[in-house]
């Protein structure tokens, strides 16, 4: 299969150019400017037209929770369904998350993992593991996890004691351990105890809407878990990588890392970057926001836009872990019973184009570095993935920044019955989406089958950026 993009505005982390890319296989063959095609290829040959288009590297989504159990439910998109929203969006690849179950092995749930996602995914996919039980079984699985099964990267809870959280000993424990082997510890940094009591005392005191979800994980409750997890990090010289990280706070909190030239990458979420806690104000609807950490205030989102230009926040990710109406309504009665979580995985690469780049906050190539190339160099996968170069795969995303178009649950591809940005107009929109060489979304429709996609194994955390 030989394919020719042809005079599209190439974008990369770094690059910024016209030229046609030739594609062969799986991979990009050759960039340049009006590549000669050998006539011996003619027949074969697929042209695609991309003047006056952008072209981005595939978009990574290295947070995204799909088919997982989680407060008494699944989340409502399965790989099938969760893989092909990301494709219509312009994500190509997504990492996603194995939770250990406590007592149990990291194999265990490795396998269970794969019984969900294997022969199902349409994109192209890869897990982080989440360490919940760190002990001397659990010590000694970590090299295979990374030598043998492409998983550099370990997940680890500050919060949800009693099901996900570990302590701060299994902690430094498993930095050890995973710095000595080569991987990456991804924390959920905030203080479970903390949250925990102001839950419990907000249930007491029969405050049981939406906002004391908000209310029960004030800033502080981000900002100390993030420097404990920094400080812990620094001590054992493990590399770190915050997710979802929402606020002021805990971002000055990495300030004091990367003064010490310390290893830790910040991630943040397109929610957090254009929604605010104002939306917890409206009764029970403010149940689609109830996601951990909370959104916060206007002055966060200026911090974390601040950050991603000063180099501070590296990723820009969506936690997608949608629930339907009907899920989110198990928490009617009690905030602490609605499902965490919230749909975005179709419209990350929309949403930031559209309020990021066209509104003037970030440039086109940080839009590629945080969206796509970061990713893909923090989690092992460079220059495979993230970037457009001879020899990379050709994951590329042909995406129209004048076209005008609406985000509606009518209307998404995602498995759930609203969204998180109803009605609101973009500027942008992806017009057709290589995976791997194959038009995978093309004027709107999917052409490829589950299946397609691939668990991507990723190498030893290179540390590049
Ligand atoms: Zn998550």
């Amino acid at each position: 299969m030989l394919m020719l993009i042809k005079n599209g505005r190439i974008v990369t982390a770094t690059d910024d150019y016209t030229a046609d890319i030739f594609i062969e296989g799986e991979k990009i063959k050759a960039i340049g400017k009006d590549l000669p095609v050998e006539t011996g290829h003619a027949q074969s040959l697929q042209v695609i037209d991309a003047t006056d288009k952008l072209v981005f590297p595939g978009g990574i989504d290295p947070h995204v929770h799909l088919d997982m159990p989680f407060m008494g439910t699944f989340s409502s998109d399965n790989y099938e369904t969760g893989t092909r929203a990301a494709l219509f969006g312009g994500t190509t690849m997504v990492i996603d998350f194995i939770l250990q179950k406590q007592g149990n092995s990291l194999r265990a749930a490795l396998e269970e993992w794969k019984g969900r996602s294997d022969t199902n995914c349409v994109g192209d996919y890869s897990f982080h593991m989440a360490v919940t039980d760190f002990n001397e079984h659990t010590k000694k699985e970590v090299k295979g996890m990374i030598e043998k099964e492409g998983i550099s990267s370990f997940k680890t809870f500050m919060a949800y004691k009693g099901a996900l959280m570990i302590d701060d000993r299994q902690m430094i424990g498993l930095m050890e351990e995973v710095k000595k082997h080569g991987g990456l510890i991804n924390v959920h940094a905030t203080n479970g105890d903390l949250i925990d009591y102001l839950v419990a005392k907000h249930r007491d005191e029969g405050k049981l809407s939406p906002l004391y979800h908000y209310l029960s994980q004030p800033e502080v409750t981000e900002a100390e878990a993030s420097e404990r997890f920094v400080d812990m990090a620094n001590y054992t010289g493990c590399p770190g990588y915050i997710v979802h990280l929402t606020c002021e706070g805990a971002l000055n909190a990495v300030r004091n890392a990367t003064r010490r030239n310390q290893k830790v990458f910040v991630e943040t979420c397109i929610q957090y970057l254009l929604l605010d806690a104002s939306l917890y104000e409206k009764d029970f609807d403010g149940a689609k926001w109830v996601m951990s950490p909370p959104l916060r205030q206007k002055k966060d989102q200026e911090t974390l836009w601040a950050g991603i230009n000063q180099g501070l926040v590296q990723v820009v990710a969506t936690d997608h872990c949608p629930f339907k109406w009907e899920q989110k309504l198990m928490g009617k009665d009690d905030f602490s019973k609605v499902p965490n979580g919230h749909p975005a995985i179709e419209h990350r690469m929309e949403l930031l184009y559209s309020e990021g780049v066209n509104k003037g906050k970030i440039t086109l190539n940080k839009y590629v570095e945080v969206a796509c190339t970061n990713p893909a160099k923090i989690f092992g996968m460079f220059p495979r993935k993230g970037t457009i170069a001879t020899g990379s795969d050709a994951d590329i995303v042909i995406f129209d920044p004048n076209e005008k178009h609406t985000i509606s649950a009518s209307s998404h591809h995602m498995n759930v019955d609203y969204s998180g940005y109803e009605g609101w107009e973009l500027t942008g929109k992806v017009k057709t989406v290589l995976l791997r060489g194959q038009v995978a979304i093309d004027d709107n429709k999917c052409l490829v089958e589950k299946g397609y996609g691939q668990f991507i194994k990723r190498s030893k955390v290179v540390q590049v950026i």
